[in-house]
């Protein structure tokens, strides 16, 4: 290619949006709303969906009643006002074959639209009116050219914004198709497209905005997704590798001295999985790269332990650990377990959190930089800049599947990589793990610890409460504890309406830190009083919500665990990790605005004893039986791999674990967990490359890295590549 033409195909491709025919710069302004600012970002302007109009007919072919499709011109539009004095615009339309009527009521912005001479795509029942066809408010789509659409078409449905017609972006991609499509580089490799026969770049844009058939459109997609999903792999696989070969940790190996030392500590024997898990976690840590393993277990299956090991295998080569939780409340438990546990040793521990007192914060601080401190455990404030431990060999991060590959970064020294494992207990579909987690080695924990006390959850509605409050004494009378959680009720929103899906508590209410916005806690304050005053009268009970301050919030926990209050109200700051095995009755409050995973991890805040635990879910679903079967999935499977997967089907990505947890920029149009096929093809793809050409130089791979690093260099550290 001679290097002017290469320079004109880019002015094409590049031109601004507003330059195209027919746009301007009030309607360029629109399109740049939506991130279409040059000719090449309308092309990637992927449908959001598609139209499937049926085969076309002719006006004189048209049956009373019978759903169909005609191209027709305007012959004449006429606005009046009905009987009601309503405005009604009536159209009239014409083919070869005769004349029908299209009205429109409230026809506000249709008027203008319509002009005389228009050629339209009509899709409607049309019904007989004295002696013409007429369609009351049919699909219209205005067309360019009526030879166009000659039977079936399908049409694309593009995302909008305000002021922008479809028919007009509509023709506007069409248009921008025809014209520069061809000019588009090829990204993917001849050899890859073999492969996967996948259709080329031009002819997959053709068929994803101008389909002829089903199969053609399917085919463009799949090539897209394809793309975009090769892409992210590479992107990982390229980060994988460079963690392995050119990051440097301390190699922590697992001796069998330090081994028998570190299990003595453990009171218990461990699980099948969790053996399994150590064993995987101690393998990775002796090697003089960093580990990046995510050990994902349900709640309760002891995961806590498995990070215990870590610390002291850590701890017993002198290297230090850290240890992070999403909440000080945890972050001060792990510190009481670990404090328990090790309360004969000469391990030093330190808690950092963000409700220290400036010389507390100086302190420990200052005693972990002279490496006085062997495990650090605290909550987000460990990842301030001024925190330094010169011999970071090991970082734990609980219960926080929230950081994804982005937020890891972070915790970096330089020069010595730290060994990293992540406690989830929100468990991962598969498909999830392999795309936000992409460079983490996995361990599963799926068997409980012998000897828990079964869970009963029982489906409640709201007239059965006495009855339960009832339960709730006996067990309390046995010197039980209970729990008793109320959602999170924004101001005038205290209606449920059932199909909102309400915010997890994680994205509302944020960490304890007090560091986002504060929760309404007025619903847990008044079920808190109608409780002390009314059927737990006779009983101390405490209230629990993320507006008190850190201390008053451990001085309320600290009560509760001692048992000197029986009974918690609470929202769902309690939902991870909390553990007071005591506690063995909880009562969830208008269960409808949980979803289903976070229900499960409530729920599992009790059973953690030997006594037997109850859940009583209570939820006003009165007239929604969706909602009802809904949470009947709960009280049916006790499997919270299950219950994650039915949670993603029937809320979708975006609430478990969107992309947007990951910290990786969104997919666009792939879906992990739809396209399941294609990702494992993209995942093996990308490993295979990469093992080939590990910085991808190869020139038939300069323009997948050319887009690996545009989208991920920044965020997956990837610019030094190559
Ligand atoms: P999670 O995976 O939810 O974080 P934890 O690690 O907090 O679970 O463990 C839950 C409880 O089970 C803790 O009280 C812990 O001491 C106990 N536990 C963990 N492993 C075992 C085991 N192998 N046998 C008996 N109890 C165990
Ligand atoms: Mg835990």
């Amino acid at each position: 290619m001679k290097p002017d033409s290469a320079s004109l195909i880019a002015t094409a491709l590049q031109k601004d949006v507003q330059y195209l025919q027919g746009v301007g710069p009030d309607r360029g302004l629109l399109l740049q709303k939506l991130g279409l600012r040059t000719a090449q970002d309308l092309l990637f302007h992927f449908p959001r969906s598609y139209e499937f109009p049926p085969p076309l007919q002719t006006i004189a072919e048209l049956q009373s009643g019978t759903q169909a499709a005609i191209v027709a011109q305007i012959t004449e539009k006429e606005q009046r006002l009905t009987s009601s004095s309503k405005w009604m615009l009536g159209v009239l339309v014409e083919d070869s074959s005769g004349a029908a009527r299209l009205i429109f009521f409230q026809p506000s912005g249709l008027t203008e639209r319509f002009q005389r001479g228009q050629w339209l795509l009509i899709i409607g029942t049309p019904r007989l009116n004295g002696f013409r066809m007429e369609f009351v408010h049919p699909k219209v789509v205005i067309v360019d050219d009526p030879q166009e659409f000659r039977g079936g078409s399908i049409l694309p449905v593009y995302g909008l914004t305000e002021g922008l017609q479809q028919s007009f972006l509509r023709r506007l991609i069409a248009r921008t198709v025809e014209e520069v499509a061809g000019e588009v580089p090829e990204v993917l490799p001849v050899t890859i497209r073999e492969r996967y026969d996948l259709p080329g770049i031009a002819a997959a844009l053709e068929g994803i905005h101008r389909p002829q058939s089903q199969e053609q459109l399917e085919k463009s997609r799949e090539r897209f997704i394809f793309q975009e999903l090769l892409v992210l792999q590479l992107a990982l696989a390229l980060r994988r590798r460079r963690l392995t070969t050119d990051l440097r940790s301390l190699p922590l190996p697992a001796t069998p001295e330090i081994d028998a030392a570190i299990r003595k500590r453990f009171p218990f024997s461990l699980t099948g999985d969790q053996e399994r898990a150590i064993r995987e976690v101690a393998t990775d840590m002796g090697r003089q790269f960093p580990m990046n393993r995510l050990i994902q277990g349900d709640v309760g299956s002891g995961k806590t332990v498995v990070a215990e090991y870590a610390m002291l295998l850590a701890v017993a080569h002198h290297a230090q650990g850290v240890l992070m939780a999403p909440t000080e409340l945890l972050a001060r438990q792990h510190y009481a377990t670990f404090e328990r546990g090790l309360h004969a040793s000469r391990v030093r521990l330190g808690l950092l959190t963000g409700t220290l007192r400036p010389h507390e914060r100086r302190a420990i601080l200052g005693q972990a930089a002279a490496g006085e401190i062997d495990i650090l455990i605290g909550t987000q404030a460990l990842l301030h800049a001024d925190v330094q431990l010169p011999r970071l060999g090991l970082v734990v991060i609980d219960e926080q599947h929230k950081f994804g590959v982005a937020q890891r970064a972070q915790l970096r020294g330089d020069g010595i990589d730290p060994h990293c494992l992540v406690l989830s207990a929100t468990p991962i579909p598969r498909t999830m793990a392999m795309t936000l987690f992409g460079d983490l080695e996995l361990s599963t924990l799926r068997e409980k610890p012998a000897g828990r006390g079964i869970v009963k959850t029982y489906l409640a509605r709201n007239d059965w409460r006495d009855r339960w409050w009832d339960f709730v004494r006996q067990r309390l009378d046995e010197g039980r504890q209970a729990f008793v959680v109320t959602p999170l009720v924004k101001r005038g929103d205290e209606l449920p309406s059932p199909k909102e899906e309400i915010p997890s508590s994680e994205n509302e209410e944020a960490d304890e830190s007090g560091e986002t916005t504060p929760e309404d806690v007025s619903t847990a304050e008044s079920i808190y009083h109608q409780l002390s005053q009314g059927p737990l009268r006779e009983y101390r009970v405490g209230l629990l919500h993320g507006r008190l301050s850190g201390d008053a919030k451990q001085a309320i926990m600290d009560q509760f665990s001692q048992g000197r209050l029986q009974v918690l109200v609470c929202t769902s700051v309690i939902e991870v990790g909390i553990d007071i095995p005591n506690a063995t009755v909880m009562t969830i409050l208008g269960a409808e605005r949980f979803g289903l995973a976070q229900l499960h991890q409530l729920r599992g805040r009790i059973g953690r004893g030997k006594h037997p635990g109850h859940v009583g879910i209570f939820t006003d679903c009165n007239g929604h039986p969706e909602q009802f079967e809904r949470l009947q999935v709960l009280a049916r499977c006790d499997d919270g791999f299950e219950l994650a997967e039915a949670d993603y089907r029937l809320r979708g990505p975006g609430d478990l674990l969107g992309t947007r947890q990951s910290g990786l920029p969104p997919l666009r149009i792939a879906d992990p967990q739809r396209d399941q096929e294609l990702l494992m093809a993209a995942r093996e793809l990308a490993q295979e490359r990469i093992e080939d050409d590990p910085h991808l130089e190869n020139p038939e791979h300069a323009r997948l890295r050319a887009q690996v690093l545009r989208r991920y260099g920044k965020v997956l550290e990837l610019g030094d590549v190559g």
